[in-house]
């Protein structure tokens, strides 16, 4: 099979994105997918690629060991090999290259790519740029193609027509000053050695001001890189300057300055910035903004071959630009009107193709599938459990319940995420389906990602279903072969209704008879692949899947934009707040007292740790030594349990048990233990280095105290002195509203933070911002509803349609190192 390439592909540029530092996908590291992707034999391609594809398979496997610079080169060798092979692959059959004899020394041969329309090209046959220099560096921003520097989009613009003299400043304004160079110099900051400063004095006619540029890392203090720097920034030369207008103790200064050389050794390109806003690109070391400038420029034209596949009318209804003038427009717009409309067509475009695509899946889905069983909402199994019940169901609750059994009525396979906060009861509303699965004479599954969650929602069922007098197994890694045997029988003979369990379930010898839903826990802890296993063990069984990650609609419609969503947004009514102290290294003590407090009323108390070891490049406190230390000196009255993510299996379900059992009545703990554990006994959670951590972790972890009766607490330690990471975890203080916390996370450290890298499943958008853009994102999900609609099969638009299998293509290189 060939390589996917799209998916290496995306998997080298979330590496250059994420600053060559070997990203950890769910499976692998960057570097170890890398290896496995190039230690396959290559089947295409020629011998001098054959050579350098073996070549990259090593030269990932010393990847952990290199330098930045080293690893950056190799990243930028790989993406120029598989953008070669790729548009091979594309390309129309050629009859084959003749084999070079052995003697005949290996020389690159360049294939032609003038069959190619002039946007699909490489730069360099591109006849303007066929003789510049460098442009294989272009290769470490993605950019290989014609087509791909077209939308390379601007990060920013400089306005070089909102210029301000540099006495007229005015704090709040963001302003371009423009002046000539008086000095440039680099130190070392006093207070953090890993931190570099550049200070920049400019002069106009009208004063003089003082601008600090921030380098983090070792690698900035290098004195030949501040040399190249100076060189740059030479006496005399003219600059623009712009930012946010700020004042502080020497005066105004421009918060983290765009600083554009105009006149200096790269500066001829003076006439193109004047009176204009200038586009400022992403760049990464040894890519000038000029050479992405040039290249940026001579593609341009080439955006007016542009097919724009959005129908006209929809550009019409929905005030759009028509797309060659956006790709234009974006990056060099005549004035600022024009530049938003430019960058709302191309947001536009991220998300409706987006959308478009989501909702094709799931009408695709749902005709694709058999019809699913027709369950019945209610009957005598569900009446019993209403009564069994000792509460009432809060009214989210019944909401969401209704939504399922309103699904499970209907021979379209149900396909719904039920999203609600840590405790608001999922699993009763899951319990629900599964009843109507039952008294329709169907089985059902439930799924959970780890055995410990599993084995919880097993003892909750066995509870429930022995005073229904219905039989529930469950099936783990670590349940013995006979016991394994047993219920591989009974679900085959159809006498065990309900299987809970691990991705054990998934393994091939289990079969069940009847199998009409499927509940999966914690969905996001699976795989693509994981679900689907599960799903074809029934013919078209109903899905439901639960998540406590309480997500922003507007991260939800573009994660899950092919899911039915149901949220249960309220909590069973008589929960006392979990109280919340963000506390400073200094205040560790009073935690520590805390602690004891609850430990003498037989309570007990969870201690969270990031990492689990001490990294150089993080001072964190490693939870194996910080567990010997609270052992040994603070708590050495008790037992400390260790959880990590580096145990095996048995010992990792071993600490649990022995937390449960109040052996250990303090766990000590990295996030492994975030998910779902349930331990009403413990009511204090102390997280470590709280500043490390997002807000929503944060309130998942601190979900796992509060589950009792009794008054809980959350610490979280901030070691960080930024006063915004501290201000960042008052709002967990202050709310327990996992949406509200959720947003905030949102707009504070943005969407790609908040999933993680485990959910890798979030396209990346160039453009679009799921803070500032979601009235776009409605109307852009409205658009494609209505569209599909009208057309389902989109046979009016076959541009669309090709539109739509390209950018279908990168949207699941989502999960990329999976
Ligand atoms: P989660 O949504 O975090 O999975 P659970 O389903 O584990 O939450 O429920 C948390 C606890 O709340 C359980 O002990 C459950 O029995 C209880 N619970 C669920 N619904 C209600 C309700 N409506 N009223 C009172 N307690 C409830
Ligand atoms: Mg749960």
């Amino acid at each position: 099979m060939a390589p996917d390439w799209l998916r290496i592909k995306k998997a080298l540029s979330v590496e250059a994105d994420r600053g060559f530092e070997n990203l950890q996908g769910n499976q692998y590291r960057f570097s170890e997918f890398m290896t496995l992707t190039f230690g396959e034999s290559l089947k295409g391609g020629d011998d001098h690629q054959r050579r350098r594809w073996t070549k990259l398979a090593q030269d990932f496997v010393q990847y952990p060991d290199l330098t930045l610079k080293q690893r950056q080169g190799i990243v930028a060798i790989a993406r120029r090999l598989v953008q070669e092979l790729m548009l091979a692959d594309e390309a129309p059959s050629q009859p084959p290259t003749p084999k070079l004899p052995k003697t005949t020394p290996l020389v690159e041969q360049p294939r032609s790519t003038y069959h190619l329309p002039l946007l699909d090209r490489p730069l360099k046959d591109h006849p303007q740029l066929k003789r510049k220099r460098n442009l294989d560096n272009l290769a470490k921003l993605g950019i290989y193609t014609v087509r791909d520097a077209l939308f390379y989009y601007p990060r920013d613009h400089i306005d070089y027509a909102r210029q301000v003299e540099i006495a007229q400043l005015t704090p709040g304004e963001t302003v371009t000053v423009m002046g000539t160079i008086k000095s440039c110099r680099f130190f070392t900051s006093p207070k953090n050695k890993s931190l570099t400063i550049m200070d920049l004095r400019l002069r106009d006619r009208s004063g003089q001001i003082k601008l600090s540029r921030f380098f983090h890392g070792a690698r900035f203090s290098n004195r030949g890189w501040q040399k190249k720097q100076e060189q740059l920034y030479r006496s005399g030369s003219l600059v623009a300057a712009s930012g946010l207008v700020k004042i502080n103790k020497y005066g105004s200064t421009l918060e983290n300055p765009e600083i554009e050389v105009l006149d200096g050794p790269e500066g001829q390109i003076e006439s193109l910035k004047v009176g204009r806003i200038l586009p400022v690109y992403p760049l990464t070391e040894g890519i000038s903004a000029d050479l992405v400038r040039r290249v940026v420029l001579a593609a341009l034209p080439t955006a007016a071959e542009l097919d724009d596949p959005l129908p006209l009318n929809l550009q019409k209804d929905y005030e759009l630009i028509p797309l060659p003038r956006a790709v234009q427009e974006i990056h060099y717009p005549p004035d600022h009107e024009r530049l938003a409309q430019a960058r709302r067509r191309l947001v536009f475009d991220e998300f409706f193709y987006l959308q478009l695509s989501f909702l094709r899946r799931r009408q695709q889905h749902k005709q694709a599938q058999q019809n699913a069983a027709v369950l019945m909402p209610t009957g005598e199994l569900s009446d019993r459990f209403r009564t069994l019940l000792p509460f009432e169901l809060t009214r989210a609750q019944q909401r969401v319940v209704s939504d399922i059994l309103q699904d499970l009525q209907s021979s379209t396979p149900m396909n719904r995420l039920v999203q609600g906060d840590v405790g608001s009861g999922k699993t009763v509303v899951a319990v629900f389906a599964i009843l109507a699965a039952l008294q329709s004479g169907y089985q059902a599954a439930l799924m959970a990602p780890t055995e410990v969650l599993a084995e919880q929602h097993y003892r909750k069922l066995v509870e429930w279903f022995n005073q229904l007098y219905l039989p529930v197994e469950l099936l783990t890694g670590s349940t013995g072969v006979k016991k394994r045997r047993e219920i591989h029988t009974q679900l085959d003979t159809g006498e065990l209704p309900l299987l809970v369990g691990t991705h054990a379930l998934i393994e091939d010898p289990v079969q069940f008879r009847k199998l009409g839903l499927v509940v999966i826990d914690e969905q996001h802890r699976f795989g693509v692949k994981q679900r689907s296993r599960l799903l074809a063990k029934g013919t078209s069984p109903h899905v439901l899947t639960m998540t406590a990650t309480p997500i922003p609609r507007t991260l939800s419609l573009t994660l899950h934009g092919d899911l039915d969503v149901s949220q249960i947004d309220e909590l069973p009514p008589g929960r006392q707040p979990i109280q919340t102290l963000v506390l400073s290294a200094k205040q560790r003590q009073q935690a520590y007292d805390l602690i004891r407090r609850e430990l003498a009323s037989d309570r007990q108390a969870y201690i969270i740790f990031p990492l689990i070891e001490e990294s150089e490049k993080l001072d964190v406190r490693a939870a194996v030594k910080e567990h010997e230390r609270l052992q040994e000196t603070i708590f050495p009255e008790v037992q400390v349990g260790l959880l990590h993510g580096r145990m095996t299996a048995t010992e990792k379900e071993d600490a649990l048990r022995r937390f449960r059992d109040n052996e250990t009545p303090i766990i000590v703990s990295t996030t492994v233990i975030e998910v779902g554990v349930d331990v009403s006994n413990a009511t204090v959670m102390l997280i470590e280095n709280a500043e490390r951590f997002g807000l929503s972790q944060l309130h998942q972890l601190r979900g796992r105290v509060g589950r009792g009766t009794h008054q809980s607490h959350c610490l979280l330690m901030s070691s960080g002195k930024n006063p915004e990471s501290k201000e960042r975890l008052e709002v967990l203080a202050q709310s327990q509203d996992g949406f509200f916390i959720a947003e905030m996370d949102l707009r504070l450290r943005g969407p790609g933070e908040v999933l993680g890298t485990r959910q890798a499943g979030l396209a990346d958008f160039a453009l679009a911002s799921l803070v500032e853009d979601q009235a776009v994102l409605l109307l852009a999900r409205a658009a494609a509803e209505i569209l599909l609609q009208d057309e389902p099969a989109l046979q009016r638009y076959p541009k669309l349609q090709a539109e739509l299998a390209r950018r279908d293509r990168q949207f699941t290189g989502g999960g990329v190192l999976n």
